[in-house]
């Protein structure tokens, strides 16, 4: 018989058998199935002989796609190995791999798209021919003639405004628009050379390079500024000279910005490369993966959801920002992408570089106890670009209505007198994060949340920033009438009209999600910042990533110390990585930098590490203190999260999984089930239950038999629960 085992995306942890017929089809192959009253789409694992299941229940096969693997081998390796890590149904973990177009019952057929190509006209066109006014003309034209064609894309970086120019170049018979198959990747406009390399990032690359094509960890420790990037590109360079070989480049969803891929394109004229991340629409993503999965693609750069593209020549994982939170899934399967693609590089015995100013704990301590090599880069790239000088401003004292001390508004008047730029950091976007009644002080509360409502001046709302509840203002305090209700605290909006009083004549832009909404947003700001025609930027986290602003010279860090104080023991390793990210935005081009950091803490410990630049002291620090503590990189951990409408189901269901617990002899430490920080979610009561080994394999081993029985519990049918392993959110 030819009987075909079927992963399907149902939350069982099991597989499906299926007749198939005399339809030949091998593993990988996608199906059409039917499974229950529906017909699902499923992928092909096994083909087998004989089945358990009985004939007369045996179903057959509708249809089988496209004649060849989907998925190939190595990938569904991966993916069963995630599934059982992360304690998730493998079936489900399989179909989310795929892009969702390949989750429809159709053939996997790879879009065309249109692309542009000079005439021999528009070859032999000299530009100074053109109109004077014909710039956006002048510049498609010579991007065009150093390649074969140019898509959309690509259009849209040599000039924005390039539809109705290309329009007029086919009236005149110099271009025309061909449709051409997914495959056809194209070129870019031109080649940027390579930028040369200091001793530190030379002896970086030449450590991987003489590594060879086998596995191993590489954590590349470089200071902001240091040129990273120009390492990962001349490490790419070397190894894609090998014929075929394929690149995987993780980076952060912010960080994925159009100069980035800009910068990689111009860097690599002549490799086909393509981009996959959550923006982008559902064909140009299948068009991306498939070109990976023939091997077309030779270098692909995405973010988190891309490290299970197949990849049948990989030769090379780079993750960028590796201690960026965006790397761990937060629902479906919680995995950390950095993780898988350590485990994909063995696997594929590829080297995995990950690169990072500031590395996660976890992957410093690896690089310490020798399971990584660590690789340091200590200066900036650019000759002459110092380190910024960071000085804690002690604002104990400062009335608590002033955001600014008057030395900071000194500081950012000598910076525009000088013409050059200056950010205020804020983490907190809204006007202010409190509507307080000044009699009673009570706080307008979010309905669904256990959270208060954010103040929206302009929109004359209030928002709850976890579930999206929005509500006017109250008229008065529904607890003592009072009607003088005051917004408390500083938000973005907030700085940006105070700075505008105190500093009427600066030109002022305030980025962050709320201002940054619009399509284009992002790349406009940073034109405006790139020509000059912004003071002051004031801005969230949104800012502190990726943009590299030569004339931004000042950094104010308005208020970061309630993260100070923060019960989740990562929250100092967190801000540390975020302050010295925002401090890396200021005096990248040569010019001197400064970094002023308001606190009312100026003694604390993180601050002093922060102005030596000392990263290896300051993460040494927090490791000793977990070690003592018994956290993480020093232990194993995995929490179970539940929430439900009704807090009687979460508590009868923390019950039974406690119990559950009990009765599986492990030498694990299992706490008592708690309410989260917030404990109502968008309307949900929740509940978490964690547990802690001294290895992997022990928390393993308790963790498949203990899932196993959670799925039998009575209630876990009534209510949302999952597993999150190595959780980062509490
Ligand atoms: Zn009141
Ligand atoms: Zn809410």
């Amino acid at each position: 018989m030819n009987i075909l085992r079927v992963a399907l995306d149902v939350p069982l942890p099991c597989l499906f058998d299926y007749n198939g017929g005399k339809t030949r089809v091998v593993a990988g192959q996608r199906v059409l199935v039917p499974f229950g009253a529906r017909q699902v789409i499923g992928i092909v694992v096994e083909c087998l002989d004989t089945t358990e299941v009985p004939s007369a229940r045996l179903k057959s096969i509708l249809q089988a796609y496209d004649n060849e693997a989907a998925i190939p081998a190595s990938t569904s390796k991966l993916v069963r190995f995630c599934a059982d890590y992360y304690q998730y149904p493998f079936g489900q973990a399989l179909l989310s791999a795929l892009p969702s177009r390949l989750r429809e019952a159709r053939p996997a057929q790879a879009p065309t798209k249109t692309v542009y190509k000079l005439t021999e006209q528009g070859q032999a066109l000299d530009v100074k021919q053109l109109p004077k006014n014909a710039a956006v003309r002048k510049k498609l034209i010579t991007a065009l003639q150093q390649t074969e064609h140019l898509d959309a894309a690509t259009m849209q970086q040599v000039a924005k405004t390039w539809r109705n120019a290309i329009k007029l170049l086919m009236e005149n018979g110099l271009v025309t628009a061909h449709e051409v198959e997914s495959g056809a990747l194209t070129g870019s406009p031109a080649a940027a050379n390579e930028l040369p390399l200091n001793p530190s990032q030379q002896a970086a690359l030449q450590a991987i390079l003489e590594n060879g094509r086998v596995f191993q960890g590489f954590l590349l420790h470089g200071i902001t500024g240091s040129g990273k990037t120009e390492v990962y590109m001349q490490l790419l360079r070397s190894v894609l000279q090998q014929p075929r070989a394929q690149a995987l480049v993780l980076v952060p969803e912010i960080n994925l910005t159009p100069q980035l891929e800009a910068r990689f394109r111009a860097r690599f004229p002549q490799l086909p490369m393509v981009m996959l991340h959550s923006k982008m629409n559902e064909s140009e993503r299948l068009h991306g993966w498939l070109a990976a999965q023939s091997g077309e693609a030779r270098i692909v750069i995405g973010t988190r959801l891309s490290v299970f593209t197949p990849l049948p020549h990989l030769a090379l994982i780079v993750v960028d920002e590796e201690h960026d939170a965006s790397y761990k899934q937060q629902d479906g399967m919680r995995y950390s992408a950095r993780d898988v693609a350590v485990m994909r590089g063995k696997m594929a015995n590829v080297p995995v570089l990950l690169g990072s100013a500031t590395p996660a704990l976890e992957t410093w301590y690896n690089a310490q106890s020798g399971r990584y090599r660590l690789l340091e880069i200590h200066q900036r790239a650019v000759a002459g670009a110092e380190l910024p000088r960071i000085s804690c401003l002690d604002v104990r004292g400062l009335p608590v209505d002033q955001a600014f001390s008057p030395h900071v508004i000194a500081a950012l008047r000598a910076r525009m007198q000088r013409g050059e730029q200056s950010l205020l950091f804020l983490n907190r976007r809204g006007y202010s994060p409190v509507l307080l009644c000044s009699q009673c002080n009570w706080v307008v509360p979010c309905k669904r949340c256990s959270s208060r409502l954010v103040v929206h001046k302009r929109d004359r709302l209030l928002r709850c920033h976890h579930c999206g509840h929005e509500q006017r203002f109250p008229q008065a305090c529904p607890e003592c009438g009072n009607i003088e209700l005051k917004p408390i605290g500083q938000g973005t909006q907030r700085l940006e009209e105070v700075l505008a009083q105190q500093l009427p004549e600066a030109r002022i832009l305030r980025v962050d999600s709320d201002s940054m909404r619009r399509k284009h947003a992002v790349a406009e700001m940073s034109q405006q910042v790139h020509a000059g025609e912004v003071d002051i930027l004031v801005g969230t986290q949104m800012l502190a990533k990726g943009h590299d602003f030569p004339n931004l010279t000042l950094v104010v860090v308005v208020d970061a110390d309630s993260a100070l104080f923060s019960p989740d023991f990562r929250a100092a390793e967190r801000l540390f990585a975020q302050l010295m990210q925002v401090a890396g935005r200021a005096g990248r081009a040569g010019k001197a930098g400064e970094v002023v950091i308001q606190t009312a803490f100026p003694d604390h410990l993180l601050f002093h590490a922060l102005q030596s630049h000392d990263y290896p002291a300051f993460a040494q620090t927090l490791l000793e203190e977990r070690k003592l503590a018994h956290f993480p990189p020093y232990c194993f951990e995995a929490l179970l999260r539940a929430e439900a409408t009704s807090w009687e189901q979460v508590q009868a269901f923390m019950r039974d999984a406690a119990a559950s617990a009990a009765a599986i002899p492990h030498p694990l430490t299992v706490y008592d089930p708690v309410r989260p920080r917030m404990e109502r979610l968008k309307g949900l009561e929740r509940a978490q239950l964690l547990v802690q080994a001294g290895t992997r394999q022990a928390l393993q081993k308790f963790l498949q038999v203990w899932v196993a029985a959670l799925r039998t519990l009575p209630q876990a049918a009534k209510v949302r629960w999952s597993v999150d392993v190595d959780p980062l959110e509490y």
